[in-house]
């Protein structure tokens, strides 16, 4: 594999070209609007500098990074990858066009990847005519950071579509580790239910979101409290994932906390629109 191709440039899809782009790989990263890819490669830009400025990268190998990447509307600008790696907005109808436009455009052996958080591979999988080369890569938040990706096999998924996917993952100086798809996975069916659950005390008056953080900081040695990281990770996709997981299982414990739809209501999504439980 050389040429990757990152659908959407918002929070997840700068970090994943970044991180494709600096393991040496040419990358193109593809949204609806200008406007956005210019934001997700400003973006890049910055993390870079933060780097330089760590004395973790020279301004020689961020030229070599930035001019690996770029950035395009057109969806035939990708058409001769290797692997795609759709990063767009969490909801099924969005992924679904998305999934048959490329199905339509690239080679009949282009792997084709999802990072859904928590929605079904085997539904997208079968709008395309490669169901096999469909699979789940799923990185976390900030990308650049984590060292973690669920490979996700749906159930059609070849042994060889997901042998070369766990081995690109691991050429991203990332950890693998093998998931059969189920619903939000392994990390988000444990710990979206818990972010949603610490939105019922903050809406119960329990306790405030603060000393809610505090709790799992101190308590349970979490880096980061709930609130503060479903503002990291973004309220619109915390409610998608709980939406996603009450559907999908229907069961009454995955019902999405009423605070939580009236803030993504409210456009306060977290740290992208500069509030959610705290203020950017
Ligand atoms: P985001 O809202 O920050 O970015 C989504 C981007 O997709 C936007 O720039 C949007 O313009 C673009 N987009 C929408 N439709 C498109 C189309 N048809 N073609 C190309 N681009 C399109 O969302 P995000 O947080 O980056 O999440 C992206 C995906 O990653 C979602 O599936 C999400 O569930 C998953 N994810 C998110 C996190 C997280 O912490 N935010 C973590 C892991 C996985």
């Amino acid at each position: 594999m050389n040429k990757v191709a990152v659908i959407g440039s918002g929070t997840m899809g700068n970090g994943i070209a970044q991180v494709v782009a600096t393991a040496g790989y040419q990358v193109t990263i593809i949204d609806i609007k200008d406007e956005y890819l210019k934001n997700g490669f400003e973006t890049i830009e910055k993390n870079l500098n933060r780097s330089i400025k760590k004395e973790k990268l020279d301004e020689v190998d961020k030229e070599k990074i930035i001019n690996r990447i770029k950035l395009s509307t057109e969806y035939q600008d990708i058409k001769d990858v290797d692997i795609v790696i759709e990063a767009a907005s969490e909801k099924i109808d969005i992924k679904k066009e998305i999934f048959e436009k490329l199905d339509k455009i690239l080679n009949e052996d282009v792997i084709i990847a999802s990072n859904t958080s928590a929605l079904s591979l085997t539904e997208l999988a079968t709008v395309t005519s490669r169901p096999e080369k469909v699979l789940g890569i799923h990185f976390f938040n900030p990308v650049t950071i984590m060292k973690l990706v669920e490979v996700i096999k749906n159930i059609i998924t070849s042994q060889d579509t997901y042998k070369k996917a766990k081995e690109f993952v691991q050429t991203l100086n990332k950890t693998p580790i093998e998931v059969n798809e189920s619903p939000g996975f392994v990390v988000n069916r444990l710990l979206i239910p818990m972010i949603n659950e610490a939105i019922f005390l903050v809406k119960e008056g329990v306790a405030c979101p603060d000393d809610i953080d505090k709790a799992m900081k101190l308590g349970a040695n979490h880096p980061l409290g709930p609130l503060a990281l479903a503002d990291l990770i973004g309220l619109d996709v915390c409610l998608s994932i709980m939406e996603t997981l009450y559907n999908e299982f229907s069961d009454s414990k995955y019902r999405p906390a009423p605070l939580l739809k009236k803030k993504v209501r409210a456009g306060h999504l977290g740290r992208k629109t500069g509030e959610g439980f705290y203020q950017y």
